[in-house]
């Protein structure tokens, strides 16, 4: 980029300043956990209308370049259901300024992939893990597969990349046994455990409020387990994990829905069909790839861009009455 160009920060009405991007390359999966996708019938983008990985790459680096953006994690549906996502890996490593390249996944594929995503440039990764129970597994996400993900995270231990956390989502009636094992787990591994308060983002649409394990609740099963935890000061204010010490490890907690962190948030989403949503329960979209498509020059792009920042709302309303989850459910937006 040249000096000259003066970088188009993404602040809304808010004053929320935007520098980290979830950018979805799929909205397919390989399992069909209750909390995002359908049981059956689930709809997917039709392929050509997928963001290709050279329109991902002029996005990316458009916002990193002149918007300030500084940290893109890469999710889905099932990020590496996509192929030669190692192709796409390595052309975001090479895009100057980005401080930040991440990944979120189900785990299932990492032990035929975490080498090569490594070698590509990855360098941090989350991988869910809700249970330790093949039986729990399927009841969750309709497949089978517990086996497959616990050797996509002892392999990507063993390819050495720099921060590898688990994420397990906080659901009342089957969290409650987990909670103890899946602690005990990361800490044998010296990775971090992040639990999340289920959302209603699910295309089932069945969450209610009673669904959510709260944060409180989960602390004290960590604590009448492990012993006192103690607060670990949020480094960046826009994280969302609160992190304690427990024993020798880390084990963090994001109430996204008892306590929303909205006022923090720094976050813009990307589907993969190529539309900007300035929040996870945002009503409207700001589509980018038929305007790409169409021969538009970067300027005008920044300035779509700029325009979804601007309809961005204070909060997510969860907690108001009249909540209306979005249309799309998780796995079409990118989680
Ligand atoms: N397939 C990958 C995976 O599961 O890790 C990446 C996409 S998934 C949508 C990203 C994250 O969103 C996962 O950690 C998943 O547990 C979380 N998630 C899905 N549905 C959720 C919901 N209704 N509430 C909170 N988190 C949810
Ligand atoms: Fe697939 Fe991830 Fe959604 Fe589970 S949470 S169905 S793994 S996209």
């Amino acid at each position: 980029m040249s000096a000259n160009v003066p970088i188009i920060r993404l602040i809304d009405r808010f004053g929320r300043l935007h520098t980290s991007v979830r950018l979805s390359v799929t909205d397919r999966c390989n399992i069909r956990c209750f909390y995002c996708m359908p049981a059956v019938d689930a709809e997917f983008v039709e392929k050509s209308r997928l963001l290709s990985f050279e329109e991902i790459a002029r996005l990316a680096s458009l916002l990193v370049n002149r918007c300030g953006v500084r940290d893109i994690r890469l999710t889905g549906g099932e990020p590496l259901v996509r192929r030669q996502l190692d192709r796409l890996i390595a052309m975001l490593s090479r895009i100057e300024g980005l401080a930040d390249l991440s990944l979120t996944t189900n785990g299932i594929l990492l032990g035929e992939q975490a080498w090569g995503l490594r070698q590509a440039g990855l360098k941090r990764i989350n991988i869910s893990l809700d249970t330790l129970d093949e039986k729990v597994f399927q009841r969750i996400s309709r497949r089978s597969g517990l086996e497959k993900t616990i050797a996509g995270i002892d392999r990507a231990i063993e390819c050495g990349f720099e921060s590898i956390k688990l994420n397990a989502l906080a659901i009342r009636g089957i969290t409650e046994q987990e909670v103890g094992r899946l602690v005990e787990f990361a800490l044998q591994r010296q990775v971090t455990i992040r639990f999340i308060e289920f959302m209603p983002l699910d295309a089932d649409r069945a969450w209610r409020t009673d669904n959510v394990l709260d944060g409180d609740s989960l602390l004290q099963m960590i604590e009448s387990r492990f012993g006192k935890v103690v607060p670990i000061p949020r480094d960046d204010p826009a994280q969302p994990a609160e992190e304690f010490l427990v024993g020798e490890g880390r084990v963090g907690i994001i109430r996204s829905v008892t306590v929303p962190f909205c006022d923090q948030c720094n976050r813009l989403r990307i589907t993969a069909d190529g539309s900007i949503r300035n929040c996870l329960f945002a009503k409207s979209e700001t589509p980018l790839r038929d305007l790409m498509r169409s021969g538009a020059n970067d300027d005008e792009l920044i300035a779509k861009i700029q325009q979804a920042i601007a309809e961005k709302k204070a909060a997510h309303g969860i907690d108001q009455t009249g909540f209306e989850p979005p249309e799309r459910p998780m796995y079409a937006i990118g989680g």
